[in-house]
This record gives C-alpha cells, sequence and structure tokens, in this order.
C-alpha cells in the first residue's frame, strides 16, 4: 500500500447562516471527515448535491479556512503554511472545474492562459511558446489552437485548456471537481481517458468528485461516499460495487439504472424516502436515520463511528458495530 499525499483528519467548515455578526446558526457543510489520498491514486468522493463534497476539495487545496480539523500535504500541515511554503503548496496542488466555460478567461489567448499561472509562480521557461505547444499536445490539442480564444472551442477543448493551465505547473496532486458532467456524454469519455493517462505518465494523485457513480467507478481506486457532511463509507472501488454495506450506498447504487431488463428484476433496490434533512439542523444519531429502512431508536440517539469492517473498507452505521 502505497503512503498518503494526503491526509485529512477532523476537518469541519461550518458557514454563518445570517452573516457573521448576527449569526442564526451555522450551515454544517463539512462535520468531521477523516481520510487519506494515497500518492498516485485516484479517491472518487460521491454523494448527492449539498453533502459537502466540493467544500471538502476546497478545504484540502486551503481555498477555504476550516472550522476546525487538519489538513497534512506531503507531510507539512496545509492549515500552517504561509508566504513562500503556501505558493509552493499552490504549485503543487491545483484544482479543474466543473464548468469550462466560466472557469476560463474570455478576453485571453490559450497562451496567455496557459502561461499565467507560471508567470505567477515565477517558473523559468527557455522557450514560452514551444512550452505551452507541448502542453496542448499533451492534451490532444496543438499549435494551431495557440492565439485563440476561448470562445472558439467546445465545452470538451475548453476543459483540455483547462487541463493543460493546471499542468503547466507540474503538479503532485489534483482536485477534479465533475470535471465532465457540463459536457456532452460523447466527450466525456474522452477527457475521463486523457485524465487517466495524464495520471499514468505523471504519477499523478486524483480527488475525483462527482455525482456520477459510473464515472467514479471507471476513475477511482478507492471511492469515499458522503451524507450529510459526514463519511459514511470507504472502500476499494471494486468492494464498494460488489459489496455496499451502507444503507445510504446501497440505495445509491440501486439507482443506477441497468439497461438489462432481467439483471434490473433480479438487482435488489433499497429505496430511500424524502430529501436529504437540512445541513442546519442535521438530525441528531446517525444523520441517515429519518430515510433509513433499518434505522433504531440507538441510530436516533447515538452517532456511529466510521469503522473498518473488512480489509480497507470502513463504514459508519450501527448494523456493522
Ligand atoms: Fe441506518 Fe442506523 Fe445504519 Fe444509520 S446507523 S445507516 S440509521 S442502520
Amino acid at each position: 500500500m502505497s503512503e498518503a499525499l494526503v491526509r485529512v483528519d477532523g476537518l469541519k467548515k461550518y458557514f454563518p447562516v445570517g452573516g457573521i455578526i448576527f449569526t442564526k446558526g451555522w450551515v454544517k457543510a463539512v462535520d468531521g471527515v477523516t481520510f487519506e489520498i494515497r500518492k498516485g491514486e485516484t479517491l472518487g468522493l460521491v454523494g448527492e448535491s449539498g453533502c459537502g463534497k466540493t467544500t471538502t476539495g476546497k478545504l484540502i487545496l486551503k481555498l477555504l479556512k476550516p472550522t476546525a480539523g487538519k489538513i497534512i500535504f506531503d507531510g507539512r500541515d496545509v492549515t500552517k503554511l504561509r508566504g513562500k511554503a503556501l505558493k509552493e503548496f499552490r504549485r503543487q496542488a491545483n484544482i479543474v472545474f466543473q464548468d469550462p466555460y466560466s472557469s476560463l478567461d474570455p478576453r485571453m489567448t490559450v497562451f496567455n492562459i496557459i502561461m499565467e499561472p507560471v508567470r505567477i509562480h515565477k517558473i523559468h521557461v527557455d522557450d514560452p511558446e514551444e512550452f505551452v505547444i507541448k502542453l496542448l499536445y499533451e492534451v490532444g490539442l496543438n499549435e494551431t489552437h495557440l492565439y485563440r480564444y476561448p470562445h472558439e472551442f467546445s465545452g470538451g477543448q475548453r476543459q483540455r485548456i483547462a487541463i493543460a493551465r493546471t499542468l503547466a505547473l507540474r503538479p503532485k496532486f489534483m482536485v477534479l471537481d465533475e470535471p465532465t458532467s457540463a459536457l456532452d456524454v460523447s466527450v466525456q469519455a474522452q477527457i475521463l481517458n486523457l485524465l487517466k493517462d495524464l495520471q499514468r505518465r505523471y504519477g499523478l494523485t486524483y480527488l475525483f468528485i462527482s455525482h456520477n457513480l459510473g464515472v467514479v467507478k471507471y476513475m477511482s481506486n478507492r471511492i469515499a461516499v458522503m451524507y450529510l457532511g459526514k463519511l459514511v463509507e470507504l472502500a476499494p472501488a471494486k468492494e464498494l460495487f460488489e459489496n455496499p454495506m451502507h444503507p445510504y450506498t446501497k440505495a445509491l447504487l440501486s439507482s443506477i439504472p441497468v439497461p438489462d431488463p432481467e439483471l434490473a428484476r433480479a438487482k435488489e433496490r433499497i429505496k430511500v424516502t424524502g430529501e436529504p434533512p437540512s445541513p442546519i439542523n442535521p438530525p441528531s444519531g446517525c444523520r441517515f436515520h429519518p430515510r433509513c429502512p433499518h434505522a433504531t431508536e440507538k441510530c436516533r440517539h447515538d452517532e456511529p463511528a466510521l469503522k473498518e469492517v473488512g480489509k480497507d473498507h470502513f463504514v459508519a452505521c450501527w448494523l456493522y458495530a
């Protein structure tokens, strides 16, 4: 098992409701999550909208300040980084956003978009044009694209430019936040394969955030499932799909459409009722209890901790305590 590049310990992020001065309550977007991302792996992070996936990614990159908890990157506490050390961290850890339409400055050429972070980080390159052309080839574009503007490209091509901009800093770690969800289905596979190829070539480590379970399965070595700011299950991707344990994970997996009607009938379908509760006032005990078909009195009062129940398989549920 390779060592961890990122370690997150008891991470919390609460957003004030009604402003900092007249705070009426707190949105507990991330509420005490602990996990690690191993060097060279892709950790998938899944869950419904608003479960805290994107906030977790932003906290790891220090784009948001945590309310509590530790983030260790390559042996260093990210929350304490300042000045030069923080700048170096920003070079090594980067993000590719969901929407390639808004993440690129429409007034800049591709050359300037890719060179901008290189200039900010004062990275010396002998021949900037040659440097950018090389990057364009790495992401499936070429020199004819060098002096064009974002509006001249398709969504898939824009995402390739965004990936090239990130690669220009030769990062170790990338947060991929729904990187294909704004793209046509036909283009999604090309971008996913490009990301896999770049990972192999450069030994990159990814946190892959998505609500699309099929895509997460294709990309990830391990998968973490989040519900209302908490991690409820974490396991190797194959194990999670073949042997899901947490009732919420089972419900998520059973919601994937099965094309074969026979298989669909044979597949156990777990239905959860209702909407996820508000993260401002989350349920006591296990946060999933109002929607869980197995909930008991204990579940309503006591919160289950994430426990290893099999090899590298962790679950937070009283059914396995
Ligand atoms: Fe359901 Fe209880 Fe397990 Fe929560 S702890 S998922 S309510 S069985």
